[in-house]
């Protein structure tokens, strides 16, 4: 019998899973064990599928969409199976969470909320299927009626990351059923489980068989296989902005695949002086500390006003150190582990560079001990410059920057000085002020006395080189469609050829 942590038993021996092709399980290749990174126990042996498998999965998804078995049904049809999905999601609530747990090492109390935002995403989805419609124009001449319509693009290849493995394939999947479209998903190979589980899930709620496809593998091999594959028609990747760029050559060097992109992120969060500074801490704590800060919208710039900046800091580093890291079982854990070991050695090595590169350590900055897992204290850094490595790239862990500023213009251009524009978010009781800072910070999303707020009904996506295009929300839907412009002449056509 293996140990129990906080009323869970760690699996005796991994589970084997195997991909799924045109309805069907598929197995018998080289195996990939996966350790949980909080207990240090294997979890999930996951297949390594072949270029073959690749090819396979595409040949489905094609004839599915071209065959129009999905993509011709009603959209109320479409929508009925993505409601039964997020019921089948809720009645697996539990299970999912437990391998999201053990393959990424969130908190329990976390990955339930974010099953919770999944099955909200399908249900919108849902209404989204219904209510996908083109555009029409009466106004050609009284000859010449025009129309719009939003058509499917067809086959998607989605590659998702491990940060948030089941949420990020639920901000995807249903707005890519929605819109008609087929898709072949392929997860990072060290939290596949619940992508996979996903497929028996859609399959149960009347979902098609070669609609919903999952091939599994590394991203060098399984992943490039999809960015350069010819019959997808469009590709949706999340993950680090050097893997973007490789797709966007792919897309160019393959058949010029339309690309959506979510990529890094080094997102402020700016404190002016008159805001409420315990809220503030409170949200600057959670925002660089909620998954351990591997979200790309993690708040890992903060931007404060001089004149309470060392009250502010103060106030934040105290409610840092108070933050309940450990066993992400323990249904108290408010930080998990580290995911992945280099992403841990990632981290470290940011911490090293802060500290040699003379940024001052306010709290954090360590290694804990919480039992078998790569666990990493809450880090805030004081005396940061603009030019620190620290301030530049996406660090993907909970280390947060602090900078200060004297002017409403100073705190605008350290927002944009970044490569990246993804989310920000301002504090301050000063309607004028926090208008003026949302208007001209260039972000994608954008949260006002409030942080990492808001559900499915909206668009994400990033200005910059945070991304290409919007998921999630009606854009989410349309993104995965292309308009098609029809003209009927209705009077009689005047001869261009005289009789
Ligand atoms: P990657 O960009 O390498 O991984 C994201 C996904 O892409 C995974 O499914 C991965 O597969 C796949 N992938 C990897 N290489 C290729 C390739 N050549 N072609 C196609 N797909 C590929 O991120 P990492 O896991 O290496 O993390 C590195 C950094 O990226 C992090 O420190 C963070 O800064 C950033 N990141 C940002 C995320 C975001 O949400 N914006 C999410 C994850 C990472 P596999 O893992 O199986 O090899």
């Amino acid at each position: 019998m293996q140990e129990m942590t906080y009323g869970i038993t760690l699996p005796e021996t991994p589970r084997e899973f195997g991909f799924f092709i045109n309805g069907e399980w598929r197995g018998g290749r080289e195996l990939y064990e996966r350790d949980s990174p909080s207990h240090g126990v294997p979890v999930t042996l996951t297949s390594r599928c072949t270029p073959d498998d690749v090819n396979d999965a595409v040949a489905a998804a094609r004839l599915a969409f071209d065959d129009r078995r999905w993509a011709g049904l009603p959209g109320g049809a479409r929508a009925g199976v993505l409601l039964r999905t997020a019921e089948g999601i809720r009645q697996r609530r539990e299970e999912i969470a437990r391998w999201e747990v053990l393959e990424n090492g969130k908190p329990i109390s976390q990955a339930r909320g974010e099953i919770d935002h999944c099955i909200a995403c399908f249900e919108t989805a849902a209404g989204a299927a219904r209510l996908l419609h083109g555009d029409s124009f009466n106004n050609l001449g009284d000859n010449l009626f025009g129309m719009v319509l939003r058509e499917p693009i067809g086959v998607v290849g989605l590659i998702t990351p491990w940060n948030f493995p089941f949420l990020i394939l639920c901000e995807r999947v249903p707005f890519i059923l929605a819109s008609g479209c087929t898709l072949v998903v392929k997860p990072a190979e060290v939290t596949s489980a619940t992508t996979l589980i996903l497929a028996d899930i859609l399959a149960e709620a009347g979902l098609p068989a070669g609609v919903y496809n999952v091939v599994t593998g590394t991203g060098r091999t399984i992943g490039q296989a999809l960015t350069e594959h010819p019959d997808i028609d469009m590709l949706s990747f999340t993950g680090s902005t050097a893997v973007g760029r490789s797709c966007v050559h792919a897309s160019g060097d393959s058949n010029l695949k339309k690309l959506g992109l979510e990529l890094g992120g080094k997102n402020p969060i700016i404190v002016f002086a008159d805001a409420d500074l315990e809220d503030a801490a409170d949200a600057a704590a959670f925002g660089i500390s909620f998954n351990t800060g591997q979200c790309c919208v993690s708040s890992s710039r903060l931007i404060v006003e001089r004149t309470v900046a060392e009250k502010f800091e103060t106030i934040l580093a105290d409610k840092m150190k108070k933050i309940r890291v450990g066993d992400p079982f323990d249904p108290e854990t408010q930080v998990g582990a580290i995911t992945t070991t280099s992403q841990n050695e990632t981290i470290l090595n940011y911490i090293a560079k802060g500290k040699e590169e003379g940024a001052k350590i306010l709290t954090g900055g360590e290694v804990l001990d919480c039992g078998n897992g790569r666990y990493i204290a809450p880090t805030l850094f004081s005396g940061v410059k603009s030019s620190m490595a620290i301030a530049r790239e996406e660090i993907f862990g909970p280390v947060l920057s602090s900078f200060h500023f004297d002017s409403l213009d100073e705190a605008i251009s350290l927002a944009n000085d970044t490569v990246y524009g993804l989310a920000a978010s301002v504090w301050s009781k000063n309607i004028d002020k926090a208008l003026t800072v949302t208007r001209r910070v260039r972000a994608g999303r954008f949260w006002v006395n409030t942080i990492m707020a808001g559900g499915p009904e909206t668009p994400t996506g990033g200005f910059k080189q945070s991304g290409w295009g919007r998921e999630t929300g009606i854009l989410g839907v349309e993104e995965y469609t292309q308009a098609k412009s029809v003209h009927i002449e209705t009077g009689g056509r005047s001869h261009w050829i005289a009789s």
